[in-house]
């Protein structure tokens, strides 16, 4: 039981004891070789009442199944965000993803996707030392390959290691990456919508400071207001800083009783304290992000 996935039944239980809660990221894995994924979906859209972003990474390498749960989203009154993600041009890409036609199967998925009114959809790309030398021929393959693509529809990310989200520890991922040309990818997709447009440019301004030794460049949000749930319902701050709260199964399924932990505490003030090796990738940032902004609002 304690390496199994959270069923159904368990995730309704969770879900119905969250409060609060404005975004929700689902990533895997693929979320969607989950077989009931649309029931998962659709349980927690009805239970999170106050839900107003729900955000899917996606692999695009079942591009009927990813527009097949999208179609029934889709129908609910929230904001949906997939990101579709592709990490170099063909033979690059089918390297990393250790597949065939991955690239075919991800563009693909974003083109059908791209077709749907009502939901925001972007390629999703990571920069790391496998791939920075192949950015130009993968946006050239892009162009080529995807009607009107432009760079509004792709966002770029840097590689970060994680024990127990990508269980990457062991490789290096980072080395010899130029940090200034990876940047100059980060400009181009500074593109696209208002919100697009300025979450991109405080990604930016917060890149320089982090790349220049300043960890995570805001006051990070882990644990105050986000945190990782994995897949059989261990808590962690968020995808990287590998240091357990404790397991929902063990605390009734119920997300507030496991914040307000004397464990939970520990882990906050070790935060505080810098003893996570830091992070600067969307996911978190945007939650530091908007953060500081309704602090300042409310200051
Ligand atoms: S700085 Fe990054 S790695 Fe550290 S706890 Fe915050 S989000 Fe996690």
């Amino acid at each position: 039981m304690p390496n199994e996935e959270l069923d159904i039944e368990e995730i309704y239980k969770i879900s119905r004891n969250l409060k609060n809660i404005g975004w929700l990221d689902l990533t895997g894995g693929e979320v969607t070789t989950r077989k009931d994924i649309i029931d998962v979906l659709k349980v927690i859209i009805s239970n999170i009442k106050t839900l107003l972003i729900l955000h899917i990474t996606t692999n695009g390498q079942l591009p009927e199944s990813i527009f097949r749960v999208v179609k029934e989203i889709e129908k609910f009154n929230i904001i949906l965000i997939i990101n579709v993600s592709i990490d170099g041009p063909k033979e690059i890409n089918d390297e990393l993803r250790g597949g065939k036609d991955t690239y075919i199967k991800s563009t693909e998925a974003f083109k059908a996707l791209k077709r749907l009114k009502n939901i925001y959809c972007y390629l999703s790309c990571t920069i790391s030392e496998y791939n920075i030398n192949h950015i130009e021929q993968l946006l050239r393959e892009l162009k080529h390959d995807v009607t009107g693509f432009s760079f509004s529809d792709i966002h770029f990310n840097l590689f970060h290691h994680s024990a127990h989200f990508y269980k990457n520890q062991d490789i290096s991922g980072l080395s010899g990456v130029d940090i200034a040309k990876a940047k100059k990818y980060f400009n181009l997709a500074k593109k696209g919508n208002f919100i697009k447009t300025f979450l991109e440019d405080k990604f930016i301004k917060g890149f320089d400071k982090y790349s220049q030794g300043n960890r995570f460049p805001l006051p990070c949000r882990a644990l105050k207001s986000s945190c990782f749930i994995d897949p059989c319902g261990e808590i962690y701050p968020c995808g990287f800083y590998d240091r357990s709260i404790g397991n929902l199964r063990e605390y009734d399924y119920d997300l507030n009783m496991l914040w307000n932990t004397q464990k939970a505490a520990v882990v906050r003030k070790s935060i505080e304290e810098k003893a996570c090796l830091g992070c600067w990738t969307p996911c978190e940032a945007y939650v530091g992000i908007l953060g500081s902004i309704i602090k300042s609002l409310t200051m």
